[in-house]
């Protein structure tokens, strides 16, 4: 089967990742890539990103995301997403922290495009939020969002607590009440669940996830082709290859066709709940 009919027939995800960078301002305790402002950036690059993204939409891909490390620290981000957003609908996942009047002059472009930019908000108690997160955190992302609302920019806001369905009711409602509040609405409010890799399985956090509770969407890094974005994690201040596809992300087709492989071989009946959504 090509790459375009697995994404259509729903074998492989059609959504391709990019890790454009490893470092982050934050150093939140269930962080899947040990992501801090001191460690290794693992920067892939603005041209290496752009051409592999043209690449993917001749294959037949249908969706990009942009993750890290936090991307809105690298300077050439917004015309980064911008490129992005030229060819296929993409989604940028964000600590929300990093958007200055400068910043937010810069990413206007992107509200005539289908773009997200998805920001991480936990709790409705700044205390609470911040405890994960790092000082600060709240107060950072409740002024940002309507910041980049008002702007027309797509936000989406993600939740990722270690159980979601003990979540206590009326936590939920007023973390959903401050999300509207912000101006986004419920359809955009993602609840997802901590992920055991990375700090989080230092600090004995989250969930398991491998091969079987994982979809295949091609996730590519400055180290290679993963299986899932849940793959190129950081444990111990080593990058995990148990999820590595290829060492080889040029020309695209090369580590498309070897997750296709992988993807193909699973056995029927897989039930996958665990997007990086
Ligand atoms: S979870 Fe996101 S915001 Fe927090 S340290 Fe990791 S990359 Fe940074």
């Amino acid at each position: 089967m090509s790459v375009a009919a697995s994404i259509a027939s729903g074998t492989l995800g059609g959504r391709v990742w990019f890790y454009s960078n490893y470092h982050c301002n934050l150093r939140c305790a269930y962080c899947l890539t040990e992501s801090a402002p001191e460690v290794s950036r693992r920067e892939l690059g603005k041209e290496e990103i752009l051409a592999r993204g043209r690449e993917a939409r001749e294959l037949g891909f249908t969706a990009f995301g942009v993750t890290g490390g936090e991307p809105f620290i690298l300077e050439y981000m917004p015309e980064l997403v911008s490129g992005l957003g030229a060819e296929l609908p993409t989604v940028v996942l964000s600590n929300g922290t990093a958007f200055n009047e400068r910043r937010l002059r810069e990413v206007e472009p992107l509200a005539d495009l289908p773009v997200h930019v998805q920001i991480s908000l936990d709790h409705p108690d700044p205390d609470e939020n911040d405890e994960m997160r790092g000082p600060e955190n709240f107060r950072k992302v409740v002024e940002a969002v309507p910041k980049l609302v008002e702007r027309g920019i797509g936000v989406r806001i993600a939740t990722t607590l270690e159980d979601p369905d003990a979540v206590d009711p009326e936590e939920r409602e007023r973390l959903c009440e401050l999300h509207r509040s912000l101006g986004v609405p419920d359809e955009d409010h993602i609840v997802r669940p901590i992920i055991n890799r990375g700090r989080a399985m230092t600090n004995e956090m989250g969930v398991l996830a491998g091969y079987e509770q994982l979809d295949p969407e091609l996730t590519l890094t400055a180290d290679g082709a993963f299986y899932s974005p849940f793959g190129p994690t950081v444990r111990g201040g080593r990058l995990d290859t148990d999820l590595l596809v290829s060492r080889t992300t040029s020309p695209l087709r090369e580590p498309a066709e070897a997750l296709l492989r992988i993807a193909e071989s699973r056995p029927p009946g897989h039930d996958t709940s665990i997007g990086i959504n």
